[in-house]
This record gives C-alpha cells, structure tokens and sequence, in this order.
C-alpha cells in the first residue's frame, strides 16, 4: 500500500478515534444525568444499579473499539498496517475502507469466526 493510502486511513482512525472518546463522554453523562433524577425522585437503588450497568456495559464496549482503533494506529506507524497477522497477506483495500481497524483477511477472518461458533456481531 502506497504512503498516501496510509495516510488515508490513518485520518479514517484518528477522526473513528475522536468520535468513540466523544461517545464515552456522552453515553456517561446521559447515565448519570437520568440517575440522578431517580435519585432524588424515589431513591430507586436498584435503578441505579442498572443504570451503572448500562454506562459499564457501553464503557467496555468503546473501550474495545478504542483499543482495536489504537492497534491500528500503531500498525500504521510500524508499518504493518493492511497486513493479515494471521497469514501475512495483504488485506484487501475495499474491506479496510468499510473497516480500517480489520487485522485479518477475509479467508482468516471467516475462518477465526468458524472457530469461534460463529459469534454474532455487537448490537450496540
Ligand atoms: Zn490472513
């Protein structure tokens, strides 16, 4: 892959990068908000523990992706990045436009999927 091409996709990550560290910040603070007006309304404990779930939940779900954003980025600054670290083979241009953050090729990518029974995608 060509510098320019790199240089693509690491704006696709940084800009992907900027907008899940906005979304944590949000999500947190729309939790919080709606359990504080619990709070004072009736002092549902066992809301707030569900609402603490939910910002726990999301807060993990971001964090991965933010982690999967960072790999990425580091991938790029090593070199490495558009390269299947499964079995070294490029990964096609088009499914890292649709995904920059892909550490495999399609073939491993199905193959690990395979293996792992088949996990359906993240909801959130
Ligand atoms: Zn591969």
């Amino acid at each position: 892959m060509n510098r320019k091409r790199v240089e693509h996709f690491r704006q696709l990550l940084t800009e992907e990068l900027r907008r899940h560290s906005q979304h944590v910040r949000d999500d947190q603070a729309t939790v919080l908000e709606l359990s504080d007006d619990r709070v004072t309304d009736s002092v549902d404990l066992s809301l707030m523990d569900v609402n603490k779930e939910i910002t726990w939940r999301l807060g993990e779900h971001e964090s991965k992706m933010i982690a999967d954003i960072d790999q990425a980025l580091l991938r790029i600054k090593e070199g490495t990045f558009g390269i299947c670290v499964r079995c070294g083979k490029s990964i096609s241009e088009q499914r890292l436009e649709a995904m920059p953050t892909a550490r495999y090729d399609a073939v491993c990518q199905r193959l690990l999927e395979a293996e792992n029974g088949n996990e359906p995608p993240p909801s959130l």
